[in-house]
């Protein structure tokens, strides 16, 4: 049977946007499995062969909740889970701001800590905030997409425990391609999706809750039907979910997680790390040559997942990603306010140095073309 396929397939590795990323080949064909009923012994079979590739890449030892949506719709769940009454969200950047977003119209009065784009928020920051005013919840991205900056969601989780605060952690960008230790940093709910570092097609998102995240969530009356936790802890301790499960991306993520297993979490981040760095040095190298580019996020507090490169006056995002889609890569602009100042390389999920390298290349030469007002 012919199907339908709207772009060509190029083969793996050219494939560099920072969510969905390129999925593996293996893991499509995974989702050809048949369909069949969620409450059979056959769904929660599937259900418990994903879960330790899962509490592998949390680094936890409770259960990882799976919900056909998004990332967006773990954030919701994680805010109506953990939210009484008033919020501090931390807003580094679109993602960020999504979360204070989500508290303001889940009722809860909000408080921003707004930092420029490119910028990161300091344990400093947060505990004077806390300081002068109660919160019960703070919501910080680790990996913000929109800049590539990594937030030190370990010591900011510390501060706000320190004020009787539960955290909600964005780790969409960052969750299997960045250390996050759930359970030994204590962070409340830590919510991500299926389409960034896990390398899985977008549909599923993941998420954790401790157990006296639970206690809060029972008494609060606003938590909805369709992301309540409380249904998602019970169903799961069945193996099971209050919905219909995605079945088909269930099967990818059976696949995926065995290999993640196989790969080690650890030796995974290591693979992100190198990625990044070798990003990096590509840039300096760029520079010796005279080319006017940057990395917004400060040393440091960059995220070994997305890189943000800053482009030199006159040249736009757009234009580079234009010129290198011509030649077969696919990378992206900058985002939303910050689209033609740069572009963004997600370097995550199945990719490797190698390709990354081929990338790279391309890269390099359609900016000489571009600056040399050829493109
Ligand atoms: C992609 C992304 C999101 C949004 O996820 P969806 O799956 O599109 O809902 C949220 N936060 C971060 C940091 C992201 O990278």
């Amino acid at each position: 049977m012919e199907v339908n396929v709207p772009v060509t397939d190029t083969g793996f590795g050219r494939f560099f946007l920072p969510g969905p990323t390129e999925v593996r080949r293996e893991i499509l064909e995974a989702m050809l499995g048949p369909m069949m009923g969620h409450r059979t012994a056959d769904m929660e079979a599937l259900m418990d062969r994903i879960q330790p590739g899962l509490r592998h890449a949390f680094r936890t030892e409770r259960p990882v909740y799976v919900a056909p949506s998004s990332g967006t719709g773990m954030m919701e769940m994680a805010v109506r889970s953990v939210g009484q009454r008033r919020a501090l969200c931390l807003v580094n950047g679109a993602f960020s701001e999504r979360f204070a977003k989500i508290c303001d119209l889940s009722g809860l009065e909000v408080q921003r800590i707004e930092v420029e784009w490119g910028d990161y928020h300091s344990p400093d920051m947060v505990e004077e905030a806390l300081r002068d005013d109660e919160f019960d919840t703070v919501t910080v991205c680790h990996s913000e997409t929109a800049t590539g900056v990594l937030n030190p969601i370990h010591e900011i989780t510390e501060v706000a425990h320190r004020y009787g605060a539960m955290v909600c952690v964005d780790t969409v960008s960052s969750m299997a391609g960045s250390p996050v230790e759930t359970d030994a940093w204590g962070l409340d709910f830590v919510a991500t999706g299926s389409q960034k570092s896990f390398a899985l097609p977008p549909g599923l998102a993941f998420g954790v809750a401790q157990p006296a995240v639970l206690e809060r969530a029972a008494a609060n009356t606003q938590r909805g039907l369709y992301f309540d936790v409380l249904e998602y802890e019970r169903n799961l301790e069945k193996s099971q979910t209050p919905n219909t499960p995605a079945v088909s991306l269930m099967y990818a993520a059976a696949a995926q997680m065995q290999a993640i297993l196989e790969e080690g979490i650890e030796n995974r981040w290591e693979r992100h790390r190198q990625m990044a760095v070798r990003t990096y040095e590509w840039v300096d190298e760029m520079r010796g040559r005279g080319h006017d580019i940057g990395i917004l996020a400060p040393e440091g507090f960059r995220s070994p997942t997305v890189t943000c490169i800053t482009v030199p006056a006159g040249v736009r995002g757009t234009g580079v990603c234009a010129a290198l889609k011509a030649r077969g890569y696919i990378i992206a602009t900058g985002y939303g306010k910050m689209k033609e100042d740069m572009v963004r390389i997600g370097h995550m999920g199945d990719h490797t140095l190698a390709e990354l390298d081929e990338v790279l290349d391309n890269l390099a030469a359609v900016l000489h073309e571009v600056l040399a007002g050829h493109g």
